[in-house]
């Protein structure tokens, strides 16, 4: 098929969408077989590296034939929608929420203004009033940005946090997240001004918690010093283990120093809407403002974070700005994106949110959370019974870490074991079932199985045990 015209008729547009879609269901369809990590070797991947670097010609091609080539491209990658998915946080790729974004993309509503497009707006609204209140606790009048991921949510939020708690005096500033936090934190940080020496790295507990009894002693010498600690960052789920640090402790104490204190809930937020989820994410609904990663544990597409705040004032005071081409441009019946954030033109994100979240409805995330919970302790049960491995920690979340016990306690034995680990990863990825990872944890070689693919389910985790186990009897 060639369709040179940039405006095809409804004809052209339905076959090219057909043939697009069957491409779509045939990959998906074929998500169960395809092997978990990229089975391609290194010289095919470095051809069609090579081959993808081309420029675009002159005159067009066949669809047909750009779809294949598509493919291979698509081939050539860690299978993140599959169900042997188990290694890093984001995974997903609901089927809806694509038709969402097609939609999104066709009908192309201008997003950084709510006066442009309100109901579009008030659809945006509608689901960070939810992720806000419904799923975070938080009061009512709070609300927030759709973000492209977590990153940017921690910075937008640690930008508001120093407007409101710095002014423009950032040389002392100081910021305490802990040694478990994810590294977007410091990054955030750093992007927002504060100096890289102000960012303090609180221990963690034997359990891997934020210590808050060393963070008041941190915050307190600092203060002691001349310095202003102004932000406070804790984590509800990290990256490594799924930990959820002491959310009502911190919060106490974030409130008593007088410190912003904000939540990176980015992996572990949205397990709030189970009954296990909310009990272990308690303290929660005491954050400033909270980072949430739909495209992690709502299982949306890649590109996909948000940032919910108590009070958007403190956003649109730090990012607010205007220029004389948007003096026809009044306010909507809802917030603007462009004044929250660092962007102006903003796509609208919350569709391919609000289109599952009706379609399916809550209780359909729900459950899938919910069996995501079931898996992972099922995991720690059956890996915590096989001999030759010792699981250190019982999950709060839906990510398990495992590591291969060494022969006695001397530092030998530890590197020994660790030697062993890094084997044992590498074959149980062999298998090309599952996709495992790895992480260093009290300076330990680790391996983590985190399920958070909405595709996963019992018969797939039950197979990677398997094949753990038969592989550890062999390291
Ligand atoms: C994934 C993750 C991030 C970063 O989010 P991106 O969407 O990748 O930018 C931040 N914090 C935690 C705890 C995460 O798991």
């Amino acid at each position: 098929m060639h369709p040179s015209s940039l405006e095809p008729d409804s004809r052209a547009m339905r076959e090219m969408g057909d043939l697009v879609l069957q491409h779509v269901i045939a990959r998906t369809e074929r998500l169960p077989s395809r092997p978990a990590t990229n089975a391609h070797p290194p010289a095919a991947v470095a051809d069609l590296v090579e081959s993808f670097l081309e420029p675009p010609p002159a005159r067009g091609g066949d669809l047909g034939d750009l779809l294949s080539r598509l493919d291979e491209a698509a081939d050539c990658a860690l299978e993140t929608a599959g169900p042997g998915h188990l290694s890093y946080v984001p995974g997903g790729g609901l089927y809806t929420a694509a038709l969402a974004e097609f939609y999104t993309r066709a009908t192309n509503r201008y997003g950084g203004f709510a006066l442009v497009a309100p109901a579009l707006a008030a659809l945006e609204e509608s689901v960070l009033r939810w992720f806000a209140q419904g799923v975070c606790g938080l009061p009512a009048g709070s609300g927030g940005l759709m973000t492209s991921g977590g990153s940017m949510a921690t910075f937008s939020a640690t930008v508001a946090a120093r407007h409101d708690r710095l002014g423009e005096d950032l040389a002392t500033g100081t910021v305490y997240t802990c040694a478990s936090a994810h590294h977007s934190v410091a990054k955030a940080a750093r992007l927002a001004g504060i100096r890289a020496a102000n960012v303090r790295t609180v221990p963690h507990t034997a359990d891997q918690r934020m210590d808050p009894e060393a963070t008041a002693a941190m915050i307190r010498a600092d203060r002691a010093a001349g310095l202003r600690p102004f932000l406070l960052v804790a984590t509800a789920g990290t990256t490594d283990t799924g930990t959820v640090d002491p959310l009502p402790a911190l919060a106490e104490l974030a409130r008593a120093e007088d410190l912003w204190f904000h939540v990176d809930a980015a992996y572990g937020g949205f397990f709030a809407l189970t009954d296990r989820g909310r009990r272990r994410l308690d303290g929660l609904a005491a954050a400033d403002s909270i980072t949430l990663d739909p495209h992690k544990t709502l299982f949306l597409p890649f590109g996909t974070g948000a940032l919910v705040v108590r009070d958007p004032a403190t956003l649109r005071a730090a990012h607010d700005g205007t220029g004389s081409y948007l003096q026809d441009i009044g306010a909507g019946g809802v917030p603007d994106p462009a004044r929250l954030g660092p962007e102006l033109t903003h796509e609208i994100r919350g569709l391919r949110a609000w289109l599952p979240l009706h379609l399916h409805g809550v209780d359909a995330f729900r459950a899938a959370l919910d069996e995501k919970l079931d898996l992972a302790e099922h995991v720690h049960d059956s890996l915590s019974a096989v001999a030759g491995l010792e699981v250190p920690l019982r999950p709060d979340l839906s990510t398990v870490v495992f590591r291969v016990r060494p022969r006695d306690d001397t530092p030998a034995a530890a590197r020994e074991a660790d030697g062993a680990g890094r084997l044992l990863l590498e074959r149980i990825n062999a298998h090309q079932r599952v996709a495992l990872s790895s992480t260093a944890l009290d300076g330990r070689f680790t391996l983590r199985v985190c399920v958070v693919s909405h595709r996963t389910h019992h018969d797939r985790v039950t197979e990677a045990l398997k094949i753990i186990a038969e592989e550890a009897s062999r390291v």
